[in-house]
């Protein structure tokens, strides 16, 4: 009979060990090399208002959703292909078909070799792919083990710290309205980066006095303009300003951020887990989603080199049911900032996931994502 440690080199699981609760083994031994089912569809999210920042104006977006069946259990997976980062829904799915046998082929219990080997057939530039599959393996595995993945991951929901509710760029009657809507957040983020900002930030500033965070989506391209505009936005109370400028421009991010008070993030500038220590030069912090890392395993990753780095964190998220927003949401007690309300701006969530409560995440306690499937609801 196989011995425990065995099963540990097989599963190349021994950070696992540190955190497997009784019947955990029991579960790896019954991973006979069943062949498992994957299954990838995309679906229409309907947003609840048109959603516009400088790079696209949209009323629904496609994201992609991946279902792992093996041993009598379903792990759900989602990502968010966009055009950014030159990702789209039909092409995500595409290459998740192509390699759907190969997966299901894989022992799911040596996860980083077969998340590597997924990646490597996937191809690197397809992380919102990549995501969908990685959140579904982590959702079946986290039901074999019978435990939520903040528990797989050693996590305490309570050390999250609250997140914000974004608002993209409208008319100040609508951003009035909107402001007015999201009353039971304490913290918002605002979408900038366009000659209306100031309009902008005055029509919510109409309404609340709570703490405001900016993202200017790379929309500031000359850096004088980009210190005027921050240090304006910091007499407005703002507390902090995502990705001011275009990714690219480094040495003006670093110039600007010389030239102010407010922490300044990056998420567009931060595609690769490569990148982060060099982003110390011009950033205060990163923005982590799982949709450009790929996943639950590389985000993990993403935020620990981040904070090697001495770098904040914040978890982030693209417009996606609450199965994306739920996978991340268990890694938010690692973070500084969240910002997870993706699943808030759409009116048609075929999920039951992480919940709200004025700005606090409430984690379900289910195995794995411990999502349920609204009633109604195809997936
Ligand atoms: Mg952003």
């Amino acid at each position: 009979m196989i011995n425990r440690r065995d099963w540990l080199k097989l599963a190349g699981a021994s950070s696992l060990a540190a955190v497997a609760p009784r019947g955990t083994f029991a579960a790896m031994r019954d991973a006979t090399p069943h062949s498992a089912s994957v299954h990838c569809e995309l679906k229409r999210l309907m947003l609840r208002h048109t959603w516009t920042t400088v790079m696209s104006s949209s009323t629904y977006r496609d994201t992609v959703h991946v279902q792992y069946q093996r041993d009598g259990a379903t792990g759900y997976g989602e990502g968010a292909p966009i055009v950014r980062y030159k990702e789209y829904p039909e092409q995500a799915k595409k290459a998740i078909d192509a390699i759907s046998d190969r997966i299901a082929e894989r022992d799911p219990w040596s996860y980083v070799k077969t998340l590597a080997a997924i990646r490597h057939g996937l191809g690197d530039h397809e992380r919102a792919a990549m995501a969908a599959v990685d959140i579904a393996l982590f959702d079946w595995l986290g039901k074999k083990m019978d435990m939520p993945l903040y528990r797989f991951f050693g996590l305490d929901p309570a050390d999250a710290p609250v997140t914000d509710f974004s608002i993209g760029i409208d008319t100040p009657e609508i951003t009035r309205e909107k402001t007015r809507e999201a009353k039971d957040f304490p913290i918002l983020k605002v979408k900038v980066g366009l000659k209306t900002d100031e309009a902008t930030i005055e029509a919510v500033r109409s309404v609340t006095k709570k703490p405001i965070r900016v993202d200017a989506n790379e929309g500031w391209t000359d850096k004088e303009e980009a210190i005027r505009k921050i240090n304006w936005l910091e007499k407005q109370g703002i507390v902090l300003v995502e990705q001011p400028m275009p990714a690219h421009m480094i040495e003006e991010t670093k110039y600007v951020r010389s030239k102010v008070h407010l922490p300044i993030i990056a998420d567009e500038a931060c595609t690769q887990a490569s990148m982060i220590p060099k982003l110390t030069e011009a950033y205060d912090g990163v923005n982590v989603k799982l949709d450009k890392a790929g996943g639950i395993l590389e985000g993990h990753r993403w935020i620990e080199i981040a904070r090697a780095c001495n770098l904040k964190v914040m978890i982030g998220c693209m417009v996606s049911s609450s199965c994306s927003i739920t996978a991340a949401a268990h890694l938010a007690p690692l973070v500084d900032f969240i910002d997870l309300d993706g699943d808030l701006l759409i009116s048609n969530d075929p999920y039951i996931g992480v919940k709200v409560d004025h700005g606090k995440l409430i984690l379900p306690t289910g195995p794995g994502l411990g999502l349920t499937l609204r009633q109604g609801a195809s997936v």
